[in-house]
């Protein structure tokens, strides 16, 4: 996908009060979001699809390529990748639009740190990477704070969050935490669960060329009714950290995202939401704090930093 492709949404003043934020939890809140409110309307297309989905689901292990590890997957990468990136300019248009790297230098450091995370690092061993199916976007909407993945690639960062990140290193945090829940295949791995993966991939019918509207927009409900579990968002903090060190940021800058996350979910309401699937910040540090103590010897070896392009987060 190109951005020429969103221009329409990008430039569509009267996109941003189209956003639905109801619906911006399960994969939406890659890095906070909880369980989407669901919708009525949602539950039966959920349940139509998912009867689909039931036999798929049992029949399907298979051993990451990247991780090693045997996962059960409903479908393959190449799938992953084209859901991904049929729903992106919906989910784009919905969120509020995407910023233009070629205009925007914040969403310009965005494309450059995800670019770096994702095809200089050993995610790059990846079939996303190998086929260069991963972009990086910042959405204009500066009130929800969130960053997000949707299988196979396609990275999203609010500007609201991307705002509030005081450098380079906690960006790279955001965005490799990202690039961590698509390598782990995470969003697969939860349709699995829930049984609409196959289905879906049926319903759209992947690779058979132009979609309706109707199909893309149920897809896109699809993904914002999934949500990751507590080791999902452990395991892609582990990652990302990972990838961090990889290309020169100080891994420690996690913990600044996470205080940034605290400190925007204080509300009470906003907690519980999605307290229930996702680790409250303050453990997610615990174990950001293990991560950086197992890890001191190679970090005091490389000479990383919180910024290298200078000046461009504030
Ligand atoms: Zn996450």
């Amino acid at each position: 996908m190109s951005y020429g492709n969103q221009q329409d949404s990008n430039n569509d003043p009267q996109s941003a009060p189209r956003q639905r934020r109801a619906g911006a939890g399960g994969i939406l809140g890659g890095l906070l979001g909880g369980a989407g409110r669901s919708i009525k309307m949602r539950l039966f297309i959920g349940l139509a699809v998912a009867l689909f989905g039931v036999v798929s689901y049992y029949s399907s292990a298979e051993k990451n390529p990247v991780t090693g590890e045997v996962q059960r997957i409903a479908m393959s990468a190449e799938q992953e990748m084209a859901l991904g990136l049929q729903a992106a300019p919906e989910l784009l248009q919905e969120m509020g639009g995407g910023l233009d790297p070629k205009r925007d230098p914040r969403a310009k450091l965005v494309t450059a740190i995800g670019e770096k995370l994702a095809y200089h690092t050993e995610a790059a061993k990846s079939p996303y990477a190998q086929k260069r199916n991963f972009h990086f976007f910042l959405i204009n909407d500066t009130k929800t704070i969130n960053a997000f993945a949707l299988p196979g690639g396609q990275i999203f960062i609010t500007r609201a969050l991307f705002d509030k990140l005081q450098n380079e290193a906690q960006l790279a945090g955001v965005l490799g935490h990202e690039v961590g829940h698509v390598i782990h295949r995470h969003g697969a791995q939860q349709m699995a669960k829930q049984k609409f993966g196959q289905a879906l991939v049926s319903a759209v019918g992947v690779g058979a060329g132009e979609q309706s509207a109707v199909q893309i927009a149920q897809m896109v409900n699809q993904f914002k009714q999934l949500s990751y579990g507590r080791d999902d968002e452990l395991e892609s903090d582990d990652y990302g950290m990972r990838l961090m060190i990889e290309v020169g940021y100080d891994p420690s800058e996690m913990i600044g995202v996470m205080e940034i996350l605290k400190a925007a979910t204080g509300g009470a309401g906003r907690q519980q939401e999605w307290a229930q699937t996702h680790p409250a910040p303050e453990s997610r540090i615990e174990a950001i704090k293990v991560f950086l103590k197992k890890n001191a010897d190679v970090i005091r070896t490389k000479s990383l930093v919180k910024d290298s392009s200078g000046g461009l987060m504030k």
